[in-house]
């Protein structure tokens, strides 16, 4: 006999954190047909010596609702390994709502997540108004990796309640259209319901988005319905309470989010991070999902590698666009700027009007906000250690301001800058991550697409963490990115090199892996920009058998599927 396809001579990490041994890969039939000593030949063959093997890398916390109309390949995650995504996080998707009345739904999607609206109407054919209309057109479009989709809260209460969910509460009539539609949502394949209670989420008028608008007994009734349909994961962005000084006001946020898990039969999940001085803030979150493991509920917490930062050039943003000397200059095309830039006394007032300038407040994550030089860094390779605009301010005595401009000009603009969003402990963020209840996965891919690069934490963490750092073994980390998100989803059928299991598999070299920088690419619809990454070491990445990109390069294979749930606890 013969089967498809055999992965030889690789080094097999299998996703459950064993030791990594040596084995052929199998495959026929889109699934693992045997791991071991392989004798008999596959009508194709890929020699992996001298790379591992491990299971495609599962990202729970994406925005590639829009993208996947416009981007079979679902990228920039394709790149660093990722096979399945979960999106429709943060309480946005593009259903339900009636092509009418969508721009109700993108609204959010723009500001909240830098989905551009130009994008978004050139790129998308609306031709759905309910959820289970929405996964029927999803199942039918090219995919180069898997999507499970959540149904969001937002959008939800536009499509019930039209202009007022930006303003009131939901009566019972909007109650009862909410309930019904979740419920059919849930029973065609919807993964879980999402929502907000962030008060950075906003919209691009400045209002809060939707679901920021529901009573904490809505979110509960909508939780019920979840439990009643057999469960799912409900995701929630982190309640500011959650962050308070306030003790008592923290304790409440922790057990209302306890409760939904334990009295709705939802498997509850946010965001954990490792912020300075915030350590009370994440062990509690930790401790609460171990309370409820015990009581027999479900609740974990979702974190990242690298800690969110804003990139920063003149080619996409700087934080000083909005002001007033600033925003003349960055309305004129780069080659005018650099004209501009060379006149040394207009220069000197733009020195000043960004160092005395008035700062607004950013939303939505990826916003650039006033800098604070200690912590904005030249983002001038891959990995770290960088080198802080603050540091190289002082070395040639100065204004950060000027560095930044020179760095710009020596560059033809091509540099890149990052700004980290918050100041993180480095340790601590390790603790995180090494939580059994914690899932590295909030890549939040598909959104933020001209101000963060987040598509690569799953190489990051295998190229800094296991590699430079060595804080992981290879087969923890790869544990953290496969079997744990895989179990966290309920996807019972993938995240291992099992027999049996989906032929979803990444073959690379452990010593090469890493993130690319991030390049500026005008390819979204209507040519918007957006910033995107790939990797290297990656020699093959297989989705559901087939070889979908081989040495970075699309094979032109498209064999994703739709994952439409099977409810979970
Ligand atoms: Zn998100």
């Amino acid at each position: 006999m013969s089967y498809d396809l055999v992965i030889r001579n690789g080094t097999v990490v299998d996703g459950s954190g064993a030791e990594p041994f040596a084995a052929d890969v199998a495959i026929q039939d889109g699934r693992i047909a045997a791991v071991g000593r392989v004798k008999d030949r596959g009508k194709q063959e890929l020699d992996a010596e001298g790379h591992v093997v491990t299971p495609g890398f599962i990202d729970g916390h994406t925005h590639m609702d829009a993208q996947i109309f416009w981007d079979p390949l679902g990228s920039c995650s394709c790149w660093h390994g990722v096979t399945t995504v979960v999106m429709g996080n943060c309480g946005f998707t593009l259903a339900p709502a009636s092509k009418e009345k969508r721009l109700l739904a993108v609204r959010s999607l723009e500001r909240a997540e830098d989905i551009s609206r130009a994008a978004m109407d050139a790129g998308i054919d609306w031709t759905w108004e309910t959820f289970p209309e929405y996964l029927d057109v999803i199942d039918q479009l090219p995919k180069g990796i898997h999507y499970a989709a959540n149904i969001g809260h937002s959008t939800l209460r536009t499509w019930a309640m039209g202009e007022r969910a930006f303003e009131q509460e939901a009566n019972d009539d909007d109650l009862r259209l909410m309930k019904g539609q979740l419920r059919a949502a849930l029973d065609a394949g919807a993964i879980g319901f999402t929502t907000s209670r962030a008060t950075a989420h906003e919209t691009m008028d400045g209002k809060p988005v939707a679901s920021r608008l529901a009573s904490w007994d809505e979110l509960r009734s909508l939780a019920r319905v979840m439990g009643e349909a057999g469960g799912g994961v409900l995701e929630t962005t982190q309640d500011s309470d959650a962050r308070s000084p306030d003790p008592q006001l923290r304790r409440l946020a922790q057990q209302r989010l306890e409760s939904l898990a334990l009295d709705c039969g939802v498997a509850v999940t946010c965001g954990a991070f490792p912020f300075r001085g915030m350590r009370d803030v994440w062990t509690a979150q930790l401790d609460g999902c171990e309370a409820v493991a015990a009581a027999g509920g479900k609740m974990f917490m979702q974190t990242h590698s690298r800690g969110i930062n804003v990139i920063l050039s003149f080619r996409t943003q700087l934080p000083f666009d909005k002001l007033p000397l600033w925003r003349d200059l960055r309305a004129l095309p780069l080659e005018q700027q650099r004209v501009k830039l060379m006149d040394l006394p207009y220069r000197q007032q733009l020195v000043q009007a960004a160092e005395a300038g008035h700062y607004g407040h950013a939303v939505g994550g990826g916003e650039a906000r006033k800098p604070d030089w200690d912590r904005l860094y030249v983002y001038d390779k891959p990995l770290p250690p960088f080198r802080s605009v603050a540091d190289i301010a002082a070395s040639l005595n100065v204004s950060p301001v000027e560095v930044m401009i020179r760095v710009g000009l020596e560059t033809d603009f091509g540099a890149l800058f990052m700004q980290a969003m918050h100041i993180y402990d480095e340790a601590d963020m390790v603790d995180i991550m090494r939580s059994r209840h914690s899932v590295m996965t909030f890549s939040d891919s598909g959104a933020h697409v001209s101000q963060i690069m987040d598509s690569s934490i799953q190489s990051y963490l295998l190229a800094y963490w296991v590699r430079e750092r060595q804080k992981f073994t290879l087969p923890e980390a790869v544990r953290m990115i496969t079997q744990m998100p895989a179990e966290a989803w309920g996807f019972t059928d993938r995240g291992l090199v099992r027999t049996g299991m989906m032929a979803d598999l990444n073959v690379f070299d452990a010593q090469r892996l890493m993130p690319d920088l991030p390049q500026v690419a005008y390819d979204l619809p209507a040519g918007g920009k957006r910033l995107v990454s790939r990797s290297q070491g990656i020699l093959a990445t297989l989705v559901a058998g087939e070889i979908v990109h081989r040495d970075g390069h699309h094979t032109g294979a498209l064999p994703g599927k739709l994952l439409r749930s099977r409810r979970i606890r």
